[in-house]
């Protein structure tokens, strides 16, 4: 527990910036504010991992990968009729999402060129 150097007042712990991201001690009798130690709940909760992710090996790339839908397209390193399909969106340009495919056979993965 903090006390406002000023007035003596117990300090208030206050969520401040972008979504909070930043924890200030303030007055509520000054306004006088001191930024808090304390790691603000939304970073807090970002870093804890869930504890089933220790236990389980396979990534979460794959783990993703698992839940993809198939399409029946040819996998040009195998020759595989199957393979999972997802749309990458890229980033920064106006380019619209670009198609990936990675073969469910051997697992080469390639994207859709147009
Ligand atoms: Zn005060
Ligand atoms: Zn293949």
């Amino acid at each position: 527990m903090e006390f406002c150097p000023k007035c003596g007042m117990r300090l208030i712990l206050t969520p401040k910036g972008k979504g909070g991201s930043k924890l200030v001690l303030k007055c509520p009798n000054c306004g006088y504010e001191v930024r808090s130690k304390k790691t603000s709940p939304v970073i807090a909760k970002r870093m804890e991992k869930p504890p089933t992710e220790s236990v389980v090996v396979i990534g979460e790339k794959e783990a993703k990968i698992k839940t993809l839908p198939t399409v029946k397209v040819e996998c040009p390193a195998c020759g595989n009729m199957e393979a999972y399909v997802w749309l990458v969106q890229t980033r920064g340009t106006d380019e619209s999402s670009t198609q990936f495919f990675r073969c469910t056979k051997c697992g080469f993965t390639w994207r859709e060129y147009s």
